[in-house]
């Protein structure tokens, strides 16, 4: 089947809302992710808040859509997973708005940034630009929730998969993601990408920058240290002290949750503690994004979060 048909009766992602989504407005989709078949994207430009073998000198070339399959209730990106910001883009314009990303800042890679609901799109974008830049490596940025079936259809233009391991316990992913199979499904979809692309090919030297392969990423929640010592030891009991691996501790409270947890920042005592776990487990390849504190435990570091409605939603 035509990738493109998947719009008609979509299964893109493991929710398989089985709705067709080549009819309605485009922002109000009749799926879990909101969207119809018209791409929408918030953000084409560099980014340099990724890890050190993504970001580079020059930075890693995102593309991020709007929707989401996964919509967390935490959601750091909320302004476009859950609220929809974003332009409708045709399919021409937004290669050309890549094309002139690609020339104007040397970007070290492509980076699509959850593009579960528009991967039929993002394909037939790589078809077209994998020709004209064929060592700029295509990076899928996951939430770690993807479809199997899908993922065997990216096996030819993806180079690098960055997937999130966000849950261990199934009752926090139905509570906060809705999905209490995530982390059976994250790991099976990780797996995957694993036999696909094999690991991450940069070494952790300064300056090293990646070409191929999966690094997965585990962002630390407050109140729910054990979901990720969990998380760490399941990833490792899989996939070995070489896996690389991402630990964040960037947190910070959007959207008002009913875990009241999730109303507040990261606690350095949660932090050590998940960090503390990830050394004694043995992972040698880790990428750790050290979080300074106050006296008073709460972080201090300036805000990673993106404010999209600016034509620059990042600060760094
Ligand atoms: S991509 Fe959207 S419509 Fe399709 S299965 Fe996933 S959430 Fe449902």
């Amino acid at each position: 089947m035509n990738f493109d048909e998947s719009y008609k009766f979509c299964e893109l992602c493991p929710r398989r809302c089985g709705v067709n989504r080549t009819r309605g407005i485009p922002g109000r989709g009749p799926g879990f992710c909101g969207e119809t078949d018209q791409i929408r994207v918030a953000y084409v430009g560099p980014h340099f808040g990724e890890e050190p073998p993504i970001t580079g000198i020059l930075g890693s070339g995102t593309v991020f859509f709007s929707g989401c399959s996964l919509k967390c209730a935490y959601c750091q990106n909320y302004q476009i997973s859950h609220r929809g910001l974003g332009q409708t883009v045709s399919f021409h314009s937004l290669i050309g708005k890549i094309r002139q990303m690609i020339h104007a800042e040397k970007i070290h890679n492509l980076n699509f940034v959850t593009p579960d609901h528009f991967l039929p799109h993002v394909v037939r974008i790589l078809q077209v630009l994998k020709k004209e830049y064929p060592l700029l490596p295509a990076v899928f940025n996951f939430s770690g929730y993807q479809s199997l079936e899908t993922l065997k259809r990216l096996e030819g233009y993806a180079d690098i998969y960055l997937p999130d391991f966000k849950y261990s316990d199934p009752s926090l992913a139905q509570r906060l993601s809705g999905c209490a199979d995530y982390p059976e499904q994250g790991i099976d979809a990780i797996s995957l990408m694993i036999r696909q692309k094999g690991f991450l090919n940069a070494s952790l030297s300064e300056g090293a920058l990646a070409t191929r392969g999966v690094m997965v990423r585990h962002l630390i929640l407050p109140g729910a240290i054990e979901n990720s010592i969990k998380a760490l030891t399941i990833l490792f009991i899989e996939f070995g002290p070489d896996l690389p691996l991402s630990l964040m501790s960037q947190y910070q409270p959007v959207l008002h949750n009913k875990d009241s947890d999730l109303n507040r920042p990261l606690r350095r005592v949660e932090f050590d503690e998940v960090f503390d776990h990830a050394k004694q487990l043995g992972f040698l390849r880790m990428y750790v994004q050290l979080p300074e504190f106050s006296e008073g435990g709460l972080e201090k570091r300036p805000s990673f979060l993106p404010d999209f409605r600016n034509r620059q939603p990042f600060e760094i």
